[in-house]
């Protein structure tokens, strides 16, 4: 299989501030939204070996899931068009009467599109056995390639960078599977920070820690913040807005508003409030996801 996308141009860009200059902090900001104009940021990393595994098992394409605005479905859409696999999107909910933008898309990479009731769709792990029966020779990736071939490949984001030059990684949370891998990834004195982009109580055995805690040598080697959902998944407020907008104006940073710009103003907070010590390093993975701006009202955003 080639490699659809370009890690080579996946730079570390230094952000200078005068917050992190106060408190003694650098940032760098891992560019993954640059490797690809589709399938952008993490999403190839967590896809790779199942596409792998696909055309090992000789499937006939892959069967997964996603929103109407899914990053996620895009990537796959394309990524499995160019290795010559066929693709199914299940989405939630009826068939609207127009397209997203991006649902449209997935259908010009020749993704085929199956909606399903939201009242069936509510057991995610219930359906997966009848859509199996159903497609027999599709190889199916679980929502947001969120298994341990998913975790394996999110791993090798960091070989990107020389990662032990950091104290911290930090990263946006959705299934937590790029966080998994990057605590998998980490070294034993490093942090991961995951900014969760999902409203979920801060519970030992919530969603995230249930998944991400095996992958983990020590209990501190990552942590979760969930007080930056700005009302939940996929939800923003006027002060997240103008925060992304000032970002890009500023540092040249154009961020999502349901991951990355989530995360930057989660990092820049704890800076503030002194989570990290004098003399961290920060890598922030900017795991992509702009397409899905296309879902704001033209002009929110100064930049698209
Ligand atoms: C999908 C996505 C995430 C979430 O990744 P998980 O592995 O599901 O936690 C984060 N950022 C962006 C931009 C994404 O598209």
């Amino acid at each position: 299989m080639t490699q659809p996308v370009d890690i080579t141009k996946a730079v570390v860009q230094p952000v200078s501030d005068e917050l992190l200059y106060r408190k003694n902090v650098a940032i760098d900001v891992l560019r993954l939204d640059l490797i690809h104009p589709v399938i952008s940021g993490n999403k190839w990393f967590k896809l790779k070996y199942h596409l792998q595994e696909a055309l090992q098992q000789n499937k006939k394409g892959i069967l997964t899931f996603g929103g109407a605005w899914s990053n996620h479905l895009v990537a796959t859409a394309l990524a499995c068009a160019q290795a010559n696999l066929a693709s199914i999107g299940i989405i939630r909910g009826e068939r609207p009467a127009v397209l997203s933008d991006t649902l449209q898309e997935v259908q010009d990479y020749a993704m085929q599109l199956r909606f399903i009731s939201r009242d069936k769709y509510a057991n995610e792990a219930a359906i997966i056995p009848e859509l199996q029966d159903m497609f027999t020779d599709y190889y199916i990736v679980p929502q947001g390639g969120q298994s341990h071939l998913g975790v394996l490949g999110a791993a090798e984001i960091a070989r990107l960078t020389q990662i032990e030059s950091y104290s911290h990684i930090c990263c946006a949370a959705g299934t937590g599977t790029m966080l998994a891998g990057l605590v998998h990834a980490a070294l034993p004195q490093q942090q991961v920070i995951g900014i969760s982009s999902l409203k979920i109580p801060d519970d030992e055995n919530n969603s995230l820690n249930s998944f991400v805690r095996p992958y983990a040598s020590n209990p501190k080697q990552y942590a979760i913040f969930y007080d930056y959902h700005f009302g939940g998944y996929a939800r923003k407020t006027d002060e997240l807005i103008s925060f992304m907008n000032s970002t890009y104006q500023q540092h040249e940073l154009p961020t999502d508003f349901v991951y990355t710009g989530k995360l930057l103003f989660g990092v820049k907070h704890l800076v503030q409030t002194d989570y990290f010590q004098p003399g961290s390093r920060l890598l922030l993975v900017h795991s992509g996801g702009l397409q899905g701006n296309r879902s704001l009202p033209a002009g929110t955003l100064t930049y698209l």
